[in-house]
């Protein structure tokens, strides 16, 4: 941006308020972005949950350190003096819109995406058929599911193949023991002791030149010592889109050549059997008198030349126990914005809040709002690809900085004594300093990084100063 403009941001004579809301990847690259510009900014990052980093603690799997490494790029930018964490804040509850804009110049919805996206066939409503989503949070540790997880069933059904039916799967069919070494929390770690599921079938609608899955996350299912990974070589198949699709991306060729290897190699003695289905539409999931599911009927489906698919009225059930639908994440309403329900995404431009058209067909911004990350673009991409989206956000921003209506008040000490007041108990980032130490020393005496706290109540606690929960 121009020095010109920097000097004309908010009043002028004090930094720039901004509030950021959602402390997952994107807000945090939102709040890097700002503090990298030219521009004197102030940053309050607001969380619903009590520590930051968002999926990176609530949905990347377990057993992925290096993944949630990234928290440690990310631990830099919260250290920086310009931010502050407010956590266990949640959003239209606790702070609204107008009260924001009374604390703040500008605000940035960074809220992401928690929920699983609906899958309209019969039988979803079953006993036994779950979101991918809830299961991933109660493998990860959030504190608002249940602590116990149904795992009786020996076959178990994954709909989708993308990176979060892998990890499904792939938890799924570990053992506990192998799991036991990552931050897995005590109760996650006893109910995989006791997963009876021996087999795992993961199901895609297309073809392998269609799965959504990319190539590191596919090979490293056949790492596991116990797991066996199954592809039915008449599950290669590649029509004119499917060879082009090959040919124009290197990520879709090495997910073909992999499941080709996968296919015509022999089956080996590993106890647990993970299939990777290709070209299965799933049509009912089945249940029994009480509700209950008992398998999965899928109709074969084939290429129709451009690397879409159509039924072939071919229907196979599967002896299956129980289903899980990961089918895509889906994000929540923000209350105060607009929403578009089938995208799942606030509706903007290059980050600013579209409210509507005028007139003339020009676009009409909500002032001095802005959005980034999944609940911008919707719940696809990598972590990684959340930093271009902050950075096209913050661009924006600063652009239209000098139109900001001032905070009523800016001080630092205004919006913490407002949130006092009313008697909201908000964490910060000392406050995940003491936390971080704790989950540390709870791991320490099993030679584990960290272990996991689940319990609100317990993360409150332990980023109290000197209170650490009985544990
Ligand atoms: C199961 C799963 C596994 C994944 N694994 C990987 C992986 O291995 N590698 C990879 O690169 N990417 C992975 N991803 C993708 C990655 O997690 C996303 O790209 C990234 O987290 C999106 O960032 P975000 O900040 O937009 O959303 P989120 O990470 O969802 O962060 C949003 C934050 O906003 C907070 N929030 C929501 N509502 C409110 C409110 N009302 N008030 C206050 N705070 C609120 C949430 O608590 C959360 O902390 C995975 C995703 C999933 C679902």
């Amino acid at each position: 941006m121009t020095e010109q403009s920097a000097e004309s941001i908010g009043a002028g004579t004090r930094p720039l308020r901004i509030a950021i809301v959602g402390a997952g990847p994107a807000g945090i690259y939102a709040a890097d972005a700002l503090m990298k510009s030219d521009a004197e900014v102030s940053i309050d990052l607001y969380e619903r949950m009590p520590a930051p980093f968002g999926l990176i603690r609530y949905g990347v799997a377990p057993d992925h350190p290096r993944i949630k490494g990234i928290i440690t790029a990310l631990h830099k930018v919260l250290d920086k003096p310009q931010v502050r964490l407010l956590g266990n804040i949640d959003y239209g509850v606790d702070i609204t819109l107008p009260d924001l804009q009374r604390f703040y110049d500008a605000v940035i919805f960074s809220t992401g995406a928690n929920a699983d996206r609906a899958l309209e066939i019969a039988g979803i409503d079953l006993d036994g058929s779950y979101g991918a989503a809830d299961f991933v949070s109660w493998y990860d540790g959030h504190p608002d599911v249940p602590r116990e997880w149904p795992l009786e069933a020996e076959k178990v059904a994954v709909l989708g193949v993308g990176n979060v039916a892998l990890d499904v799967a792939r938890v799924l069919a570990k053992t506990g023991d192998e799991l036991l070494p990552t931050e897995i929390p005590p109760n996650v770690y006893e109910g995989l002791r006791g997963n009876k599921a021996r087999e795992v079938h993961v199901f895609g609608r297309r073809g392998p030149a269609q799965a959504k899955f990319t190539p590191l996350e596919l090979r490293e299912l056949d790492h596991s010592p116990t797991i066996e990974v199954i592809v039915d070589p008449a599950d290669i198949d590649y029509d004119e889109g499917s060879e082009a699709a090959r040919r124009h991306s290197k990520q879709v060729d090495m997910i073909c050549n992999t499941l080709e290897q996968w296919a015509i190699r022999d089956v080996g003695a590993r106890p647990h059997k993970l299939f990777l289905h290709f070209f299965e539409s799933p049509a009912e999931i089945v249940g029994d008198g009480d509700g209950k599911v008992v398998g999965l009927r899928t109709e074969r489906t084939q290429l129709d030349g451009t690397g879409n698919c159509k039924g072939t009225g071919e229907f196979t059930d599967w002896d299956i126990q129980a289903v899980y639908r990961a089918v895509g994440y889906l994000s929540q309403n923000i209350p105060s914005l607009p929403f578009d329900e089938q995208a799942g995404t606030v509706p903007n431009e290059a980050g600013r809040v579209l409210v509507d058209e005028d007139a003339d067909g020009a676009a009409r911004y909500m002032p001095g709002t802005y959005v980034t990350g999944w609940i911008k673009r919707g719940p696809v991409g990598l972590i990684g690809h959340t930093k271009g989206d902050a950075n096209e956000t913050i661009a924006c921003l600063l652009d239209d900085a000098a139109t900001f209506a001032p905070a009523q008040s800016p001080e630092l000490d205004a919006v913490t004594a407002f949130l006092q007041d009313k008697g909201v108990p908000f964490t910060t980032w000392a406050g995940w300093y003491r936390l971080d130490a704790h989950e540390r020393s709870l791991g320490e005496p099993q030679g584990r990084e960290r272990v996991k706290v689940v319990e609100r109540e317990d993360m409150l606690r332990a980023s109290e100063p000197d209170k650490v929960p009985n544990s």
